[in-house]
C-alpha cells in the first residue's frame, strides 16, 4: 500500500498530474475537492447564501456522499445522484470554498476521505491532505504555480468543457479562494513541514508527471 498527497492551490494542476501518475502506478485516484463541492451544491440548491453558517450546517444531516469509482473514474453520488459536471462550475467553486471553512463540514467528509485512503492505494489531491487527512503519506507533494499560469489553465478547463469563462473573472475568483483557503482557521491549505515544494509553472504536463514521479521514487523506494 502506497499513500500519496498532492496538495496546493486551486488550478495547480493537481488533478491532471494526479490522475495520470495513478494510472502509471495502477493506484486510485482521490480528488477531495469533489466532496467539498457536492457539499456547496447542495447548500446552494436550498437557497443558503455561502455567509450562512447556521444554514449551511443546518445542511449535513440531508446529505449522503458516496465515492464510486467506476471505469478508474471517481463519481461522487449526492443521495443517490451523480452531479457530474455540475459540481465545476464556477458559482459552486465559491461554494465550495465557503462551506470548506466550517469545521462541522470539515469533520462530516473526513471519515469518507480517510476510508477511501485505508483500503486502497491512494494518490489524494486537496488543501489539507499532508497536513490533516493523511499525515503519515508516504510522500506529500505541493504544489504550485504561478497566479497567471494558474488562472490560465483553469480557464481553458472551464471553456473545454463547455462552460462560461473569462480569464479576468478566473483570475479574480482564484485569488479570493485561495485567500479564503489559506487564511482560514481549520485545515489551512499550506504545505506540510515534510512535503516537498513543487513549482509547475514553466512545466509541461509530461515534465510534471516525470518530476512528480522522481518524487515519488526518491520519498517511496517504488520504482516505476
Ligand atoms: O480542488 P478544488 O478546486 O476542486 O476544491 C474546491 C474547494 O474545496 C477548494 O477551494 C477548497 O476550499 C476546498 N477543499 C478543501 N480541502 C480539500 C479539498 C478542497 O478545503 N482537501
Amino acid at each position: 500500500m502506497i499513500r500519496i498527497a498532492i496538495d496546493g492551490p486551486s488550478g495547480a494542476g493537481k488533478s491532471s498530474i494526479a490522475k495520470a501518475v495513478a494510472a502509471r502506478l495502477g493506484i486510485v485516484y482521490v480528488d477531495t475537492g469533489a466532496l467539498y463541492r457536492t457539499v456547496g451544491y447542495f447548500v446552494r440548491s436550498k437557497g443558503f447564501a455561502r455567509t450562512d453558517i447556521e444554514g449551511i450546517v443546518s445542511c449535513l444531516p440531508h446529505i449522503k456522499i458516496e465515492v464510486r469509482y467506476e471505469n478508474g473514474a471517481q463519481h461522487v453520488y449526492l443521495n443517490g445522484e451523480d452531479l457530474g459536471d455540475r459540481i465545476r462550475e464556477p458559482e459552486i467553486s465559491m461554494y465550495a470554498s465557503a462551506v470548506s471553512a466550517v469545521p462541522a463540514v470539515r469533520d462530516f467528509l473526513l471519515d469518507t476521505q480517510r476510508d477511501i485512503a485505508a483500503k486502497n492505494s491512494v494518490i489524494m489531491d486537496g488543501r489539507d491532505i499532508g497536513t490533516v487527512i493523511l499525515p503519515h503519506a508516504d510522500v506529500k507533494i505541493f504544489m504550485t504555480a504561478s497566479n497567471e499560469a494558474r488562472a490560465m489553465r483553469r480557464t481553458k478547463e472551464l471553456l473545454a468543457k463547455g462552460m462560461e469563462a473569462n480569464y479576468e473573472d478566473v483570475l479574480r475568483e482564484m485569488i479570493e479562494r485561495d485567500n479564503n483557503d489559506r487564511n482560514r482557521a481549520v485545515a489551512p491549505a499550506v504545505a506540510a513541514p515534510d512535503a516537498v515544494l513543487l513549482d509547475n509553472s514553466d512545466m509541461s504536463i509530461e515534465e510534471n508527471v516525470e518530476a512528480v514521479l522522481a518524487i515519488i521514487r526518491e520519498k517511496s523506494g517504488v520504482t516505476v
